[in-house]
């Protein structure tokens, strides 16, 4: 995840200065059209896309493994914050002996929320 937000924070360092600048050059209506494609086309279209190959290569990890039941484990990171390690479907940090299940209440309002 911290992949996903990295890129689209380096692709709106450049893209929003080149269009700031680009405004001295062009009509400000045209200037304004260009943006809102350039802003949605460079940082927010490909940072969508990013994101749901994410999901889609961690799906597997995220609903059925032990960390998804597990209270240590963050599916928004796909991370386990006990070990500081990211899980797979191949690989638990813990081996599962520190496998806790999702049973306070705050843990019942992230399942069924
Ligand atoms: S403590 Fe173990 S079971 Fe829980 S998230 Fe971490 S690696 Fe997974």
């Amino acid at each position: 995840m911290g992949e996903v937000v990295f890129w689209t924070i380096m692709r709106a360092a450049l893209t929003i200065p080149a269009v700031w600048i680009l405004k001295e050059y062009i009509n400000y209506p045209v200037w304004w059209l260009i943006s809102v494609a350039a802003i949605y086309g460079i940082i927010i279209h490909p940072a969508i896309i990013h994101y749901r190959l994410f999901k889609e290569k961690n799906k597997e990890t995220i609903e059925s493994t032990l960390c998804s039941t597990c209270t240590n484990f963050d599916k928004t990171a796909v991370l386990c914050l006990l070990h500081d390690k990211h899980p797979t479907k191949d690989y638990l940090p813990c081996e599962g002996f520190d496998w806790e299940p999702k049973s306070t209440e705050k843990d019942n309002e992230d399942i069924f929320t």
